[in-house]
């Protein structure tokens, strides 16, 4: 018989050792950044989709993308988190804003979906067409429950939706009363208190209602459910979402201390994770901060920093963080290694303070100079867990500000939070932000960031999916299953880098056309 593994090539794991693992790779030398160096490939057995890209953020959560929006105020507010919430990541809200309105964004992010309503929006009989048309306004939800005194816990009479209203003359029955024109409870499907999620889920499927009101024994209200949650569940499956199956948000703060009352507004509309922003983070500021945090808030995620020094995340783990933000001087707006002379080169930093934070389980957020997802691959494969983008997400349609044209191109503004700019917003929001100084003596501004403008993304709900299918494939090249395959194998030394000269980066990009058309999805 013929032996077929005679082709078999005889040879050694020594003779295979090909490019270095991380350490070696990131020990010699000088800092690296995301350029200097590449992956070496591995070998394919699983598609792509096979991937599992969840990762965690903070010690307590999990996100089913490794996908976070910058606290920049043109890159991150409600419309931002609640997409990229969809996508299985989080965006955490800016704090260059006055703390109710922060607040208020954080609050629009929960509110916009549920699995039970505990504090629905309530009204009375008595109550007029008009007043539902206001909270029509507001909210952007009629769905109404109406209780005898108007209020959460009453006894539940009616309900007022949309089919009550839609055909009513607005001025003639402007105040016309509830009671005439609701739904009467005998017309109502309800569900028991103690009903769980998925059998309350059941019941609102069957009904074909688009409300489900949840009572007590005595018929007194305690909850609502609406339908359009079931679809937005089934829409964004991978949505990174708290219990109650409402999405998750985080928001930055300062370290002062009228930080602490907007730190109280935030935990009141129902933040998950604050961010500590300040580009050095090692600082007395921070570790009070987290101290006071875990004693008022205990069940709030700390994401400490920016750090890039291992004593630096040592402070901040020491004090009580919950994940750190490793960054200095790396982002794309942003002047802070030219003009304080102080930061380190980013895949450095991410990989010495990920190497260093995991013996304490605490997660690591590479934070700037990501321009693409072979930027987040590399960074994912230095140790970070997440990633946070400022520039990536910019110019997206979720990402505040108004688009405009420059030379026929469509563009969004885009600046740095240590700009100029930014630092002025105090004039206009009544508050300003104080990343980049810390101290009222500070008279005389220096800018660590500009100001400029970045093309046209479209929605962040197509552009994510497009990081995540890229990071999947990246992964499939890599030759591993998950991220936490990918951090194992960088650290147990199967992950092979190689560093690039020159030359070599600029044969990986595109080269000797005339002129071409860089689609990436
Ligand atoms: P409606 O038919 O006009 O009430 O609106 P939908 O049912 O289509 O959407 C309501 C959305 O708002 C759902 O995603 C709810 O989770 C959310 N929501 C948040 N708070 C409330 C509330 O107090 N009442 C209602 N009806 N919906 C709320
Ligand atoms: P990007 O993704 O645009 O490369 O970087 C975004 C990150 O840059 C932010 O998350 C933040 O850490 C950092 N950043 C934002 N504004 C400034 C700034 O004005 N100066 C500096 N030095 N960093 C900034």
């Amino acid at each position: 018989m013929e032996n077929n593994t005679n082709h078999i090539t005889k040879c050694s794991d020594d003779d295979l050792q090909d490019g270095m693992s991380a350490k070696e790779m990131i020990e010699k030398g000088p800092g690296l950044t995301y350029n200097d160096f590449i992956i070496l490939p591995g070998y394919i057995d699983f598609a792509p989709d096979q991937v599992d890209l969840g990762s965690r953020l903070t010690r307590k959560i999990t996100l089913k993308a490794p996908l976070v929006s910058s606290p920049m105020d043109t890159v991150t507010e409600a419309d931002m988190a609640i997409a990229m919430a969809l996508c299985g990541g989080i965006g955490i809200i800016h704090h260059n804003c006055l703390p109710s309105y922060q607040a208020s964004e954080v609050l629009k992010v929960k509110k916009y979906k549920h699995g039970f309503i505990h504090d629905p929006v309530v009204l009375s009989p008595n109550n007029t067409v008009s007043d539902v048309l206001v909270l029509k306004n507001k909210h952007g939800f009629c769905g109404i429950p109406v209780t005898e005194d108007g209020k959460l816990g009453g006894k539940l009479v009616g309900m007022v939706t949309s089919r009550d209203i839609d055909f009513l003359d607005q001025d003639e029955s402007a105040n016309t009363k509830l009671d005439s024109i609701m739904t009467k409870l005998e017309d109502l499907v309800t569900a028991q208190a103690g009903v769980t999620l998925a059998e309350a889920n059941k019941i609102l499927e069957k009904s074909k209602k688009g409300k489900l009101p949840i009572v007590n024994a005595p018929g007194c209200l305690i909850a609502l459910m609406a339908r359009t949650d079931l679809k937005k569940a089934k829409s964004y499956p991978l949505s990174s979402k708290d219990n109650n199956k409402q999405l998750i948000v985080g928001a930055a703060i300062g370290t002062r201390e009228e930080d602490k009352h907007r730190l109280s507004l935030l935990a009141n509309a129902g933040v998950d994770v604050v961010v500590l922003d300040s580009s050095q983070g090692h600082s007395i500021y921070q570790v009070e901060m987290i101290k006071y945090i875990k004693q008022n808030y205990p069940n709030l995620q700390i994401i400490a920093g920016n750090v890039v020094t291992k004593r630096q995340a040592k402070t901040l783990i020491d004090a009580g963080a919950d994940a750190l933000r490793v960054g200095m001087g790396s982002g794309s707006i942003c002047i802070t290694q030219e003009v304080m002379a102080v930061g380190r080169a980013q895949a450095t930093a991410v990989y010495k303070i990920s190497e260093f934070a995991r013996r304490f389980g605490v997660p690591v957020i590479a934070d700037g100079g990501v321009q693409s997802v072979g930027h987040i691959i590399k960074a994912l494969s230095l140790g970070a867990s997440t990633v946070m983008m400022g520039s990536l997400l910019a110019g997206t349609s979720e990402a505040p500000g108004e688009y405009f044209f420059s030379d026929g191109v469509r563009l969004k503004k885009y600046r740095g939070m240590g700009s100029i700019e930014a630092m002025d917003r105090k004039d206009a929001m009544g508050s300003a932000m104080n990343r980049y100084f810390h101290s009222d003596s500070d008279k005389l501004k220096v800018a660590q960031g500009v100001s400029g403008s970045i093309i046209d993304k479209g929605s962040v709900l197509r552009f994510v999916p497009y990081l995540q299918c890229g990071i999947r494939h990246s992964c499939q090249d890599i030759g591993v299953k998950s991220l936490r395959e990918l951090r194992n194998s960088m650290y147990n030394g199967e992950l092979r880098f190689e560093l690039r000269s020159h030359s070599a980066q600029l044969e990986g990009n595109v080269h000797s056309l005339f002129s071409y058309d860089k689609r990436l999805f």
